[in-house]
């Protein structure tokens, strides 16, 4: 019979590297805890309808990249491509923002999107995701962009570069689209084929463009801030301050709108000078009109999404430390005869709470040394030459040191030293 490969697009995060991603996750939430965010679970799967309406029908993520299916009760069902909207389904469905409470929430997992498959570009990929629901001021932006640094620092992440832009609001934009579309309109020849199908459906798309020519003419379309309302002025200027305020540096780039129509004001990237094509370990930004585009009424937003897959990967380039290789700390070594001492005593340990080994592969005494080798200590149980049953031999293997010691004494020997 022929083997069943995963899925193209998909892989499997193996033992060798798992690990690493659990470190990142773990990170994450200790930065998230100190900005006080707290972690929410929401389903995989929504209803198409969510991201159609959330996200927007003339997306990328909408128009081409959806896992979508009817199930068995007929009803279309997607897997998610993202974090965003599921997070303020859920907010609005628990009344999390009602009566002006404000919800600081992160998540974490896998998201879906049918792309062609390349470096730091797969099918089933993974986002850190954090959310903060019912402010509108600025300070929450603020808090968002600087969180998602913090993350970055403490992973040890270098040569990064913050991009920020603002898309306006409901009342800016319809100005500011109405100017690119007269302008796109006397360029029409020269763009793409794709971007003409985004000249009636959504102008501000073609300033996204990565085609040469499509780039050459955006650069010289007319600037967003000319159209931006006072509101939106005023909160591009607060969140520039506020970052300053901080340290960060930023550059403004007039021409990142984001693949997502839910954005309003602040929208930002996070990218990394290591990366090649695929070069954002984060995106985000300030959703003001998510809510009411899925029946939510009025609950301001803004967060980002980290690409998990993409940080390992800069991380890695960059030698950055990942904490300890994960081995246990202690290996009991034994022969055939004593495999059941060695059993209960590795029992013992793990109860105690200390991360414990024995053979149960019927290796050799030499191959289980070996073994040992990663750990921490070695304990011999050799009770056919000892004749004190109890004692065994307590091996430290980063100083080739031994004590033989007492069974029953070993769990507080080790406690005082691991
Ligand atoms: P890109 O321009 O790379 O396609 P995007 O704008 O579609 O990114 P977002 O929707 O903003 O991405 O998602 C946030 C982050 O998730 C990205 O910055 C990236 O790190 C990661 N990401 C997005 N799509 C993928 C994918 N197919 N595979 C791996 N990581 C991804
Ligand atoms: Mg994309």
């Amino acid at each position: 019979m022929s083997i069943i490969n995963a899925p193209r697009g998909t892989r499997d995060i193996l033992p060798a590297e798992s690990w690493k991603w659990s470190y990142i996750i773990k990170t994450a939430g200790e930065v998230m805890k100190n900005f006080n965010f707290s972690e929410i679970l929401i389903p995989i799967f929504e209803h198409t309808e969510l991201f159609s309406r959330g996200v927007g029908e003339t997306t990328d993520i909408v128009e081409k990249e959806m896992y979508t299916f009817i199930d068995r009760g007929e009803r279309s069902i997607t897997l998610r491509p993202e974090a965003t909207a599921g997070v303020m389904r859920a907010a609005i469905e628990n009344n999390l923002c009602a009566q002006g409470n404000f919800a600081k929430l992160w998540s974490w997992g896998p998201m879906f999107r049918y792309e062609r498959p390349q470096k730091g570009r797969y099918r089933q990929f993974y986002q850190i995701d954090a959310e903060c629901l019912g402010v509108a001021g600025s300070s929450a932006d603020i808090e968002i962009i600087s969180m998602s640094l913090e993350l970055f620092r403490r992973l040890g992440l270098k040569n990064l570069e913050v991009v920020l832009n603002s898309v306006g609001c409901e009342k800016c934009r319809p100005v500011y689209r109405e100017k690119l579309l007269n302008y796109f309109n006397a360029h029409k020849k020269d763009l793409c084929e794709t971007c003409l199908t985004r000249l009636d459906r959504n102008p501000l798309r073609i300033l996204d463009c990565k085609k040469e020519n499509c780039g050459k003419i955006s650069d010289d379309a007319p600037d967003i801030y000319e159209s931006l309302c006072d509101g939106c002025r005023n909160h591009f200027e607060e969140v520039k301050t506020g970052l300053e305020n901080l340290g960060f540096a930023y550059r403004i780039n007039k021409r990142l709108v984001r693949g997502l129509d839910y954005y309003t004001k602040t929208a930002f990237e996070i990218l990394s000078g290591d990366l090649g094509a695929q070069n954002a370990v984060c995106g985000g930004g300030r959703y003001d009109n998510l809510a009411s585009s899925i029946g939510g009424g009025k609950i301001p937003g803004v967060g980002f999404a980290c690409g998990l897959d993409r940080v390992v990967i800069v991380m890695e380039e960059q030698n950055c430390s990942f904490g300890k290789i994960p081995a246990p700390d202690v290996f009991i070594i034994a022969n055939e005869n004593n495999k059941a001492s060695a059993q209960i005593l590795t029992y013992k340990l793990r109860s105690a709470g200390i991360s414990a080994v024995n053979d149960i592969a019927g290796r050799s005494f030499k191959n289980q040394m070996r073994s040992a080798g990663l750990c921490k200590y070695a304990c011999i149980i050799d009770q056919d030459k000892n004749k004190n049953k109890n004692k065994i031999i307590l091996k430290d293997m980063a100083e080739g040191s031994q004590i033989e010691i007492n069974q029953d004494e070993i769990i507080n020997y080790l406690n005082g030293k691991l």
